[in-house]
């Protein structure tokens, strides 16, 4: 667990040194669309659901989400999605993954020239600001030098959140391998 715990923490400190970059932009107006997306359309890695693993798991309902996702299929939306929150939609905001993040304001560099990358309400706003966009790739760098292993392969969200808790599930309780968890 204590591994775990602290792959965790390096995260939520990446996800906040984000924050802090992104703070002063341009914010997202909480229309909901990006979550609205089919979630194969996402992509994430393991190792950006670990925190919101642990946290799930402290809180004795990964059994309840993974039974959730057990539901769906890939033209689905993303399983945190919550169509009746007031504002936004994420279930669990603060644990939401890195690609999220970088959704509402980041760059990328195309044949070595930025790009802003972000939905289409928040693009045109960010064109005159990219030197205060923080790097996909740079920060996806740092991702996997927190767990090479857990943060190298991109699956549609919703599969990186279930092997993100049947990783943490199998981490904690290895017999579980041996019935199929
Ligand atoms: S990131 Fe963009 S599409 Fe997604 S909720 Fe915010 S404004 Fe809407
Ligand atoms: S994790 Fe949250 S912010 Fe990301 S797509 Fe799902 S509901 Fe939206």
């Amino acid at each position: 667990m204590k591994r775990l715990e602290e792959l965790a923490i390096k995260v939520m400190k990446l996800y906040l040194e984000l924050e802090n970059i992104q703070s002063g932009l341009p914010s997202c107006n909480g229309c909901r669309e990006c979550c609205g997306t089919p979630s194969i359309n996402i992509e994430a890695t393991i190792l950006e659901f670990l925190p919101l693993a642990i946290h799930l798991l402290r809180k004795g309902s990964i059994e309840k989400w993974l039974n959730i996702l057990e539901t769906i299929d890939e033209s689905d939306r993303c399983v945190l999605f919550d169509p009746r929150s007031e504002h936004g939609g994420c279930s669990y905001h603060s644990f939401r993954p890195l690609v999220c993040r970088l959704f509402s304001g980041s760059y990328i560099l195309r044949k070595g020239k930025p790009e802003v990358w972000a939905c289409r309400y928040l693009k045109p706003q960010l064109g005159g600001l990219l030197e205060n966009l923080p790097e996909c790739q740079e920060i996806h760098s740092k991702l996997l030098s927190i767990d090479f292993f857990l943060a190298q392969e991109r699956y549609p969200i919703n599969i990186a959140f279930k092997k993100a808790l049947e990783y943490t599930c199998v981490s904690l309780f290895p017999e579980l391998r041996y019935k199929g968890a």
